[in-house]
């Protein structure tokens, strides 16, 4: 795929709130990923001063076959870039309005006072993304905790023990790390420690994995030898967890819309030794709860696309809270897949998440979906150690999770836990 549609479909999957910048970068399958990284991070951060070009260049409208993304990236580059290199008839396109845009970026410095493009930017825009720490998940199908502690003291970094509290997690500096003090397979380096070349990375040993996304599966928690249902899973962090956790003893069923998302899935699964899985392009709200095939399901993990506004490793810009009628949108779509989910006859345990850090695709969800479902489910007061709680909107809505970089030192996150009533748990009724 060429740099600029590479580029606008990284963009397109983060208002989707497929995953974080690096992430998708990583799994686009484009090959020079570091020049992609930082087209797309550029990209973002100007994002404010590109819509106010398109707009009053009104691009858009006179050329309607353009894709909203890729005309940001075209003038990105245009204006701000390389000056266009590379596209193809894109390219040949955005110089035809190459005039327009000029004038138009002009008018916006002498409207907004200043001199530079980067005067542009305003402050909030150019300030770092908070620093997390880099988590890495002990993948307990090929190795175990110890002996990954072993490999990374070999390679010259101090471990210093279990964490005792989130502070201690945050001063973290050097060639230091600690085990995390809730996630007992999770360790916790400095922020910026880069193990994507590392051998225990590249072989599936350990996973990189924020924190705030290890806690689904960990707190699905299926018994060895569990039919479980990952019905939004690509591109499968959150999968081969739940497979670590059966130990590869029972059955994941894996649903994804997204061909490409899938694909990678299926290579990260198979280096990560998970052997216990189908993976089905299929989409979730089409599955049949009733067919023999997944009688046995008591377990599902159900992280649907969300606004992605709790990711903060994507740049400033695309954290703005997104429209009210992308929310709305959004929330239908999650509270529809939520009571699907629900609708499988032997399922005895959901974990319900985003990293959106909206009410409305959160507690709103969880809400409106229990209330629907009159007694059958309620929500399991998980983690009384978790320093951040559900928003007190309904009663009960404090047994779920939410996870901030401020809070948990994690991305924004929110993980809610649904069970059968009748079953063993202590549990909170909305
Ligand atoms: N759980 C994944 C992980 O940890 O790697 C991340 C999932 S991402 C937040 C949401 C995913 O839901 C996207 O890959 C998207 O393609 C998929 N999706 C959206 N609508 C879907 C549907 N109706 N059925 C199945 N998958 C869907």
């Amino acid at each position: 795929m060429a740099l600029y549609s590479a580029a606008a479909a990284v963009l397109a999957g983060l208002e989707r709130g497929d995953g974080g910048i690096k992430a998708l970068v990583y799994s686009s399958g484009f090959p020079r990923v570091r020049q992609l990284y930082a087209l797309v991070a550029e990209t973002l951060r100007y994002a404010p001063v590109l819509d106010a070009v398109l707009d009053g260049a009104a691009l858009l409208q006179a050329e309607r076959k353009l894709p909203p993304h890729l005309a940001k990236v075209l003038v990105y580059d245009l204006l701000f870039g390389k000056g266009l290199q590379c596209g193809g008839r894109w390219k040949a396109l955005a110089r035809r309005h190459r005039a327009r845009l000029r004038a138009e970026l002009a008018r916006l410095k002498v409207r907004r006072r200043v001199s530079r493009d980067e005067e542009l930017l305003a402050p909030a825009a150019g300030a770092p993304a908070p620093a997390l720490p880099r988590y890495v998940r002990v993948n307990t199908l090929k190795t175990c905790v110890e002996d990954v502690i072993d490999f990374f003291k070999r390679q010259g970094y101090s471990y210093l023990g279990k964490a005792a509290s989130v502070e201690e997690l945050s001063s973290l500096s050097g060639k230091k790390f600690l085990l995390d003090l809730h996630l007992p397979e999770l360790l916790v380096f400095p922020p910026q420690t880069d193990f994507h070349n590392n051998q225990l990375y590249t072989s599936g040993h350990v996973i990189l994995q924020d924190k705030a996304s290890c806690l689904p599966a960990f707190l699905l928690s299926p018994a060895a030898g569990s039919h479980v249902i990952d019905a939004c899973a690509a591109p499968g962090n959150k999968t081969s967890h739940v497979a670590a956790i059966l130990k590869n003893k029972g059955q994941i069923f894996a649903f994804d819309l997204d061909t490409k998302r899938l694909a990678t899935m299926n290579t990260m699964l198979m280096r990560a030794g998970v052997t216990s899985f189908e993976l089905a392009q299929q989409d979730f709200l089409s599955v049949d709860p009733r067919a023999s095939k997944y009688s046995k399901v008591t377990h599902i993990l159900l992280d649907p696309s969300c606004s992605g506004s709790g990711m903060v490793t994507r740049l400033p810009t695309a954290e703005a809270a997104p429209g009210a009628e992308r929310l709305q949108a959004l929330a239908a779509f999650q509270r529809r897949i939520l009571s699907h989910a629900l609708s499988f006859p032997a399922l005895r345990r959901l974990v319900y998440s985003t990293c959106s850090v909206q009410q409305e695709e959160n507690e709103d969800v969880v809400q409106a979906v229990l209330q629907e479902q009159g007694s059958a489910f309620r929500l399991v007061n998980v983690l009384p150690s978790w320093p951040c709680r559900g928003l007190a909107t309904f009663p009960g809505a404090e047994c779920c999770l939410r996870a901030s970089p401020a809070e948990t030192l994690t991305q924004g996150f929110f993980v809610a836990l649904l069970e059968r009533c009748g079953e063993e748990a202590a549990a909170c009724r909305p």
